[in-house]
């Protein structure tokens, strides 16, 4: 697809006031995503504001941020979209969207990732003594916060199809840009368990990757049973069983190594003083079935964000 043709396409979608428009992609995915248009209502809903100014040195290090983006007002994000439509002026017609994947061109993550968190986090709050409690609570919510951001984009790339798609999430999204047999794994969920329980499934197997589990054991599948009820993605038939595991293998191959770098630092900057490892060292599902109304809660407020009617 040539630039020229993405660009009119974009400028003839921007038209709505949550778009962020010198953002690549937003006027796209804002039209085509329900998930992602649900995202943004949510965040413009709750006062926050898209920004060009960076008080918390978020372009230097997003991590550090992060905490301040969630007790504030403000995303900020680099108006990246400036850059293609000079590349276009000048040279008309000659760019592709191939040329400018080359490009390495910055992106923003503030557009739907950090949404998530923010979202997720507030759905988490209980009072305001715990809210900053340390102990294995807030390693819990911090990795099912992560989980959260991460199955948002999983099931955002559902309504990923076209090149100009495909293009706008690959500036908006840490997930890349799943592959039809991928996709599939998770319609087939869908199928099997209906979406409420495959997004609350999913989300959990997405936890249990970001406890840097190497394979969910039967013992902790079905303390997530007792969690949220029965889920054929936690039996143990052998059809249902090689679903969730090609699942799983998929949700830890995206993110792994990245994660394993960011849970460290971050959990030390909350003052976590052993290794992730230890850190990380304790089962999930045991510790969510011990405040189960909680968590169930927690669980259907984020199935809510997910579920689109008729998808
Ligand atoms: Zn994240």
């Amino acid at each position: 697809m040539r630039l020229k043709d993405y660009l009119e396409l974009e400028k003839k979608l921007k038209h709505h006031p949550n778009i962020v428009k010198d953002n690549i992609g937003d006027a796209i995915l804002y039209h085509s995503n329900p998930i992602f248009r649900c995202i943004r209502d949510r965040i413009v809903k709750m006062d926050f504001q898209f920004t060009l100014e960076d008080p918390y040195q978020y372009f230097s290090c997003k991590l550090n941020a992060l905490d301040r983006l969630k007790s504030g007002r403000i995303l900020p994000y680099l108006p990246n979209r400036k850059a293609l439509v000079d590349l276009e002026r000048k040279s008309p017609g000659l760019i592709t969207l191939k040329d400018v994947n080359l490009l390495r061109i910055n992106w923003n993550a503030t557009s739907l990732h950090e949404c998530c968190h923010i979202i997720a986090s507030r759905l988490m709050v209980r009072n305001r003594s715990d809210q900053n409690s340390l102990g294995a609570q807030f390693v819990l919510n911090a990795n099912l916060e992560e989980a959260f951001a991460d199955i948002i984009e999983y099931f955002c790339q559902l309504y990923i199809n076209t090149e100009a798609e495909k293009f706008s999430s690959n500036y908006n999204m840490y997930v890349q840009v799943l592959s039809y047999p991928e996709k599939k794994l998770l319609r087939e969920a869908i199928q099997i368990c209906g979406m409420e329980v495959a997004i609350k499934s999913i989300i959990l197997l997405c936890l249990s990757s970001h406890f840097l589990i190497a394979e969910v054991g039967t013992s902790m599948l079905k303390n997530f049973e007792k969690l949220i009820g029965p889920s054929p993605l936690f039996s143990s038939h052998v059809k249902q069983t090689q679903l969730r595991k090609k699942i799983y293998k998929m949700l830890l191959f995206q993110i792994t190594p990245f994660r394993i770098g960011v849970g460290s630092v971050y959990f030390k900057g909350h003052r976590y003083k052993s290794s992730l490892k230890k850190t990380l060292n304790f089962d999930p599902a045991k510790f969510m079935l011990n405040d189960r109304e909680y968590y169930l809660r927690v669980l259907d407020q984020m199935v809510e964000l997910i579920t689109i009617p008729n998808y």
